[in-house]
């Protein structure tokens, strides 16, 4: 019989794309990525997402935020997401986090580390709505989501505390 070689499976790390390098932001720039996702990605952990452009969104589009709510409000019906002018782009804000529940449930996902202040991926923080760069506490669609999913959501800032929760996990509970 040939030997079978047991491969040891990794958690995996649900990562916006755009902080992997990928062109997707909405003014299509990109952000620099770390040494840590560098090494996540050689060991075979990241699974990359965009939930703007894989809801149905193009690059370069529009900035969009919540008025008057955050993304749990998008989730449960009583806020929009909108664009300056106004237009409502909520149905594909809500199909990219829907994706994002959907990959996590593929595979096995715990940890996620997701663009700062997104109206998709931020954890902490996101605009408020009027388009003047005023930070405000919440998160966006995605990331309430993941949360809401029972995924640690960080953000490229806390990289380090992501880091030590992915090798926690690794030491704790059977990899997946
Ligand atoms: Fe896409 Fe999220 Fe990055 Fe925005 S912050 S470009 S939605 S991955």
């Amino acid at each position: 019989m040939p030997r079978v070689e047991q491969v040891p499976r990794v958690h995996k790390v649900l990562v916006s794309r755009c902080l992997l390098g990928h062109r997707v932001r909405y003014d299509g720039g990109v952000q620099p990525a770390e040494d840590i996702l560098a090494r996540w990605a050689a060991e075979g952990r990241v699974v990359p997402v965009c939930p703007e452009v894989e809801g149905g969104l193009p690059t370069p589009r529009p900035r969009a935020e919540i008025p008057g709510g955050q993304g749990a409000d998008v989730l449960d019906g009583s806020a929009r997401v909108r664009t300056r002018d106004g237009d409502d782009v909520t149905a594909p804000y809500l199909e990219g986090a829907r994706l994002c529940l959907d990959l996590a449930a593929r595979h096995g996902i715990r940890i996620a580390v997701m663009k700062a202040r997104s109206p998709s991926c931020g954890n902490h923080e996101t605009y408020d709505g009027t388009f003047t760069a005023t930070r405000v506490t919440g998160e966006g669609v995605a990331a309430a989501a993941l949360r809401r999913a029972g995924v640690r959501v960080f953000n490229e800032d806390e990289l380090d505390a992501a880091q030590a929760a992915l090798a926690e996990l690794d030491t704790t509970s059977d990899h997946t």
